[in-house]
């Protein structure tokens, strides 16, 4: 592995300043992709600086509009076993939950899966369908990005140069409202995505669908966000005819590569039927709120 220097700031000034000083820096958070991409020679830099001392980046915050602020250091463990993230964003969970094992959970971070902008990373989906924002710094200050515009290609995301992610901010879901995420992965657990799906679905008081979102991973060079599903739901009731024009339009979306993983025939196949089962389950989930 090539000798790097390392840097442990306290806070995000000091991070902010170390990453504007000229040498080429790579940030680690839980470094379970970071630390083997440098070990293979994938990535390199002069110097890693360590965000798990700063607190913006290591809280984990229930704001009074309902909505929760997750630092992008907070590990993916504390993310799951937080009460206001099992019971008002359980989308979180499922998505959390499922990357790597628990050693890996321990250690590694929504802010890294997301900066790390694997097509098939787990949290991107069901943060993308629960209406994310990410907090950004850099040199000329901060600034804030859906995290639907985040993805720019495999491994690409839209952080400049000395910028770093502060926070992940999930909205309060409305009344009536509940989001799913889940994958398919041909064993049991300790894989990557061959296809995902997240869905997000609103009802109003006469059971409509009022809003809608479905977001899929591992199907196209970065995670999507499919509006012609949501197109498809709005104003309908949930039931099985509108899932499967959902599920069409997942199908329609989705342009996948042939991999080790599975060909392309099948992830489009799976982008359908995942589609249809996380909207079932998001309206179950509504159901069981009422
Ligand atoms: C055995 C194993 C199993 C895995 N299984 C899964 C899986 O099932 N699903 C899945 O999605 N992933 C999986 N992964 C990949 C990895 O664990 C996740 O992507 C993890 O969430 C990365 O988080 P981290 O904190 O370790 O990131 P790091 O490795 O610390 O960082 C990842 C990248 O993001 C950058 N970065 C990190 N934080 C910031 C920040 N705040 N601002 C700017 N840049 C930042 C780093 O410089 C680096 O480029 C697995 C990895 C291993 C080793």
């Amino acid at each position: 592995m090539q000798a790097f220097d390392y840097a442990r700031p306290g806070s995000l000034a000091e991070a902010l300043s170390l990453a504007s000083n000229g040498r080429r820096v790579l940030f680690l958070a839980g470094g379970t992709d970071v630390i083997i991409q440098l070990r293979e020679g994938r990535r390199s830099c002069d110097l890693l600086i360590d965000l798990k001392r700063i607190p913006e980046l290591t809280a984990l915050t229930e704001h009074p509009d309902g909505s929760l602020e997750i630092g992008a250091a907070v590990p993916l463990a504390e993310v799951y076993e937080n009460p206001a993230v099992r019971s008002r964003f359980p989308a979180l969970v499922d998505a959390a939950s499922l990357i790597g094992g628990i050693a890996i959970q321990s250690r590694a971070s929504l802010g890294g899966n997301l900066c790390n902008a694997s097509p098939a990373a787990d949290s991107s989906p069901a943060l993308m369908v629960l209406g994310a924002d990410l907090r950004i710094a850099g040199p000329s200050g901060e600034r804030t990005l859906p995290v639907a515009s985040f993805f720019l290609g495999p491994g690409r995301n839209a952080l400049q140069p000395g910028e770093v992610l502060i926070s992940i901010r999930v909205p309060a879901l409305p009344a009536n409202a509940a989001a799913f995420y889940h994958r398919f992965i041909p064993r049991n657990e300790m894989d990557i995505a061959v296809a995902s799906s997240g869905a997000f679905l609103a009802l109003d008081p006469g059971g409509r669908i009022a809003d809608a979102r479905v977001a899929l991973g591992a199907v196209a060079p970065t995670p999507i966000l499919v509006p012609a599903a949501r197109d498809a739901l709005l104003g309908r009731l949930p039931d099985a005819d509108a899932f499967a024009a959902a599920g069409q339009a997942a199908y329609d979306a989705a342009s996948p590569i042939d991999d080790m993983r599975g060909s392309a025939a099948q992830r489009r196949h799976l982008a359908r039927v995942l589609t249809v089962r996380a909207l079932e389950n998001a309206l179950r989930r509504i159901r069981a709120a009422n």
